[in-house]
């Protein structure tokens, strides 16, 4: 069949086989072409089929030549249907490593349950011996508790009140007003079930007591802050409350990692384009705008630029890396540049539908969007048959 970009809600409901595979071969060379690293050997990758995590399975495979376990969720294609992109990715990164001659895995299924777990700690026994990292870079609408079976959802509100803001239909080109009601605080609470840091300790618990981590282990995980403008709806919304958990939780697993002499870190992130951020009101406006400053000042990264500089200068290189008074790692130290803030705040309050395309850089958006999902990249012959 031919495949087409469908979008629907800022949702991409397809995805290119071949164009995934384009997109991935695009980030490998990225991290090719800046040199070996001496880092990690042995890696597993929580969430490595798309975004920050992908990225981070291409610097452990491609940059470390390490050993990597990746494991994400994703769902196969059929005559009718595509796979997901992070299907095809995780198929790209099998392929692509295989070609190098790197040892790489992929786990697929749901990383929060007990199963996974155990087949993974199986596979890391098996084929890495022991792990000296560990990404963990999930991205979940919801959760089963492994010990009760009751499923969580998470929810983008803020609390305390209601808040009105600028929403971006980035195919439309359209701006328009949302307001969104207060999260209650069983909602808040099932947030932090899912995107909270509970399970990132379950895992380090797991391995931890199955004797698989090794001496000088490291762990990570992403969060965000962001600006004022997205205060209402991010750091101070149900997610924010989900990331603190997150941060909060990286200083208790750092302590349980003096067994092992290991470490937990947080690196807080740039806000970009993925499939988990356009989703979030505001914020994809907000991202359209950061763009476009970010652009103009020669200062804008994606995912592999992040963390290539995130393994180069903080994991595993002599820096330059900015450690906040929180000890979290600032990667999104350009982004929050007064410069680059002021800027943006001054475009969000000129933005409207008639000069969406010349104020945001919402073809760029658009163009990271769809490649995402193995659209729009060049050399890929869009019109030919392909099985998905
Ligand atoms: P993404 O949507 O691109 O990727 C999410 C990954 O999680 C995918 O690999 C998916 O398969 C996996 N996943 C989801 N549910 C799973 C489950 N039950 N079991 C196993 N795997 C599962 O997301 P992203 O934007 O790269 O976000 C990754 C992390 O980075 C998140 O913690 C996010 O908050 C953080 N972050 C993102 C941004 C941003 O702007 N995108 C900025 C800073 C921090």
């Amino acid at each position: 069949m031919r495949i087409e970009a469908k979008i629907r809600n800022n949702i991409c409901l397809t995805a290119h086989p071949l164009g995934c595979e384009e997109q991935v071969k695009k980030q490998i060379n990225y991290v090719k072409n800046k040199g070996l690293l001496e880092g990690c050997k042995n890696a597993l990758i929580i969430g490595s089929s798309n975004g920050y995590g992908l990225a981070s399975r291409i610097l452990a495979s491609f940059g470390c030549k390490a050993k990597s376990i990746g494991i994400s969720f994703e769902r196969e294609g059929s005559s009718k249907h595509t796979a997901t992109a992070g299907w095809y990715n995780e198929k790209a990164i099998e392929k692509l490593a295989a070609e190098e001659g790197l040892d790489s895995w992929w786990i697929n299924g749901d990383a929060f349950s007990r199963e996974i777990k155990a087949e993974t700690a199986r596979m890391i026994g098996e084929k890495l011996g022991k792990i000296d990292l560990l990404v963990y870079s999930i991205a979940a609408p919801r959760r089963k508790d492994p010990e009760t079976g009751e499923l969580f959802s998470s929810v983008l509100k803020p609390i305390g009140e209601a808040y009105t803001s600028k929403l971006m239909d980035f195919e439309q080109g359209l701006i328009s007003e949302t307001t969104l009601e207060p999260a209650s605080e069983e909602e808040i609470a099932h947030t932090v079930k899912v995107m909270g840091g509970e399970d990132w300790m379950l895992w380090v618990d797991f391995l931890l007591k199955q004797d698989l981590l090794s001496a000088g282990f490291k762990t990570i995980a992403y969060s965000y802050i962001g600006p004022q403008l997205t205060a209402a709806i991010y750091r101070h919304g149900s997610i924010g409350e989900a990331k603190k958990d997150l941060e909060q939780k990286a200083l208790e697993i750092d302590q349980k990692l003096k067994a092992v002499r290991g470490k937990a870190l947080i690196s807080v992130n740039k806000a970009l384009v993925t499939r988990a951020s356009a989703v979030i009101p505001g914020v994809s406006l907000y991202i359209s705008l950061l763009y476009k400053v970010m652009k103009q000042k020669g200062i804008h990264e994606v995912c592999i630029e992040q963390i290539d500089r995130l393994f180069r200068h903080c994991l595993y290189g002599q820096g330059p890396c900015v450690i906040d008074e929180k000890g979290l790692l600032r990667l999104d130290d350009l982004e929050m540049r007064e410069d680059v803030q002021a800027e943006v705040a001054r475009l969000w309050e000129q933005i409207s539908s008639q000069n969406i395309e010349a104020i945001a850089d919402i073809q760029g958006f658009r163009e990271e969007f769809l490649a995402h999902h193995g659209f729009g990249l060049e050399g890929i012959d869009y019109q030919a048959d392909i099985e998905p």
